[in-house]
């Protein structure tokens, strides 16, 4: 039994659940071939494998294994050739990891409002805009802009979902990410996913991951004439093997999280001031949503399950404008790079965030735990409903 399970942790992550000996067939034999560099393996490598199965599951044409979801980011926004100091939009409302890319890449980000599902308000956007980054916050799956050339969706959290068309999530876009991190939907501990429709942004991208060479496995680098320089993003077999694993589990975390949702739709609280806020059929559901009238009540609540030893969480840890390094333009470059090229860029904001502040300050999640029996799943929504109705 993993660790996890026996110390009873029920939210996220997800994958590290199925962490188990008795099911890592990829992993024994990434070992045994006594070669863990994807370039060298005798037969084809366990990360071109993970890369097919992922292609074939989320209908994509292309797919990468990375690292991290952070490098991810970093490979698909300088795949874009910008020039220093370009502007990357991205929500108010995500992971500081999305503004580090961009800052990584010698870019400004730019915060944009995001809209009642926390996800940025593509209808802000202005007319010029080049690039964006749309995050898929919790498994919400957020609407992409049209008429924006290069459109990078973060599905960090969003492993599996679809949007309202059908498509699976990451491939709508110019590139879509994903994250194996321990806290995501599956998990190799560390770990990120590349995919594009593109084949030739996808030639780019494979290249820069890999000193800018176009290698032949078994091969040393090679350089075109037209070669840039890259880094070193290359994934290793015992990564893919361990991801290959765990995506064969990504149906029954679906599955186990739909119905925890379910019974949470059939316990909303009934009390004034207390809104349940429905997903979408094709959001993963990682969390139940309730919107407050007003904060000191959100807060009351927060306040009344953890004295119940109930988790919830809140998302105002992602509220961007009060971070640091974007507030204080802050950088490691003694001259203050890629900032000191932002004059004239601000955030995109009715309201100084005032709204999107207060969006966060109102909302309260519940965890969901698809691993949970049924029964566990409905005494944990009746708990939740019970401590919140009473706040
Ligand atoms: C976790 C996360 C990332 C970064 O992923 P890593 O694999 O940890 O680098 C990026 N964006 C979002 C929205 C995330 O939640």
């Amino acid at each position: 039994m993993s660790l996890v399970k026996r110390l009873g942790m029920r939210a996220l992550p997800y994958g590290a659940n199925y962490l188990d000996w008795a099911d890592m067939t990829e992993l024994k034999d990434a070992i045994d071939q006594g070669i863990l560099f994807r370039y060298q393996t005798e037969t084809e490598s366990f990360a071109t494998r993970l890369e097919r199965h992922v292609s074939r599951r989320f209908e994509v044409r292309n797919s990468l294994g990375l690292h991290n979801c952070s490098e991810a980011l970093r490979l698909a926004i300088i795949s874009t050739s910008p020039r220093v100091g370009d502007l990357v939009f991205i929500p108010a409302v995500t992971f500081v990891a999305v503004a580090g890319a961009v800052l990584a890449c010698g870019l400004i980000p730019v915060l944009v409002d995001v809209d009642e599902n926390l996800s940025l308000d593509a209808s802000l956007l202005p007319n010029e805009a080049e690039r964006v980054i749309v995050a898929h916050m919790e498994g919400t799956i957020a609407p992409l802009p049209s008429g924006v050339r290069w459109v990078i969706e973060d599905a960090a959290q969003a492993m599996g979902g679809r949007f309202p068309t059908g498509e699976a999530v990451g491939t709508k876009g110019y590139a879509g990410v994903f994250s194996f991190h321990h806290a995501k939907v599956l998990t190799s501990g560390e770990g990120g996913l590349l995919i594009t429709q593109d084949d030739e942004a996808w030639a780019r991208m494979r290249k820069y991951h890999d000193h800018g060479s176009s290698r032949v496995p078994g091969a040393y680098p090679q350089w075109d004439a037209d070669a840039y320089y890259g880094e070193n993003l290359v994934t290793s077999e015992a990564i893919a093997a361990i991801q290959l694993q765990q995506f064969r589990h990504l149906d029954a975390v679906l599955t186990g999280l739909e119905q925890h949702y379910a019974f949470a739709v059939g316990e909303q609280p009934v009390r004034d001031g207390i809104r349940f806020i429905p997903r979408a059929a094709g959001d993963v559901k990682i969390s139940v949503r309730y919107e407050f009238e007003d904060p000191e009540m959100r807060d009351k609540a927060v306040r009344a399950l953890t004295a119940e030893d109930i988790p919830s969480w809140t998302l105002n840890k992602y509220f961007l404008p009060d971070h640091p390094v974007v507030r204080d333009r802050r950088s490691i470059y003694a001259d203050g790079f890629p900032w000191n090229l932002a004059a004239g860029a601000g955030h995109v904001s009715a309201d100084d965030f005032q709204t999107t502040r207060a969006r966060l300050d109102r909302l309260l999640c519940l965890p969901l735990s698809p691993e949970l029996p049924r029964e566990e799943q409905a005494a944990a929504v009746s708990r939740f409903r019970r401590v919140i109705e009473s706040v």
